[in-house]
């Protein structure tokens, strides 16, 4: 499958934290996030990650793309609510597209857990055989 991570700044840590408790579940799939997280993803856990631009550069919407081109199967994207964000548009517009085409958004550590066991005992992989193109897809990464 592929999967995107996504943190705020002050969520940063937590998203490490979480992808490194999880690496295991991650390693299987190709994996994207925007600039800043996928480089500290990439520091901190040496896994593959295709990164695109920083968030408030356009990553998001990169990622969004990924989305209306069905080529996105889950995402993690570790929000801070408490902080306003200049591409807050950007944000809005992802989390929309992710409802738009009924792909699994995390955007807390408690849903995460939950998504990423459900990756782990294949309850998404129904996605594989609803037409999604990027579900066995590594070559973009
Ligand atoms: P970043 O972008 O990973 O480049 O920090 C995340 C975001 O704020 O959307």
């Amino acid at each position: 499958m592929n999967i995107a991570l996504i943190a705020h700044d002050k969520k940063k840590d937590d998203l490490i934290k979480f992808v490194v408790a999880y690496k295991h579940i991650f390693k299987e799939h190709s994996l994207f996030a925007t600039g800043t997280t996928g480089l500290r993803l990439i520091e901190a856990t040496g896994l593959e990650i295709h990164r695109f631009q920083s968030g408030p550069l356009g990553g998001d919407q990169e990622i969004g793309a990924m989305i209306a081109n069905n080529r996105m199967d889950a995402i993690f994207f570790f929000r801070d609510p408490l902080t306003v964000q200049p591409h807050e548009p950007d944000v809005s517009a992802l989390v929309r597209l992710c409802d738009v085409y009924s792909i699994p958004l995390a955007s807390n550590m408690g849903t995460a857990e939950l998504v990423a066991k459900g990756i782990e005992k294949g309850d998404l992989d129904w996605r594989k055989v609803s037409g999604n193109k990027g579900a066995d897809d590594n070559g973009t990464s």
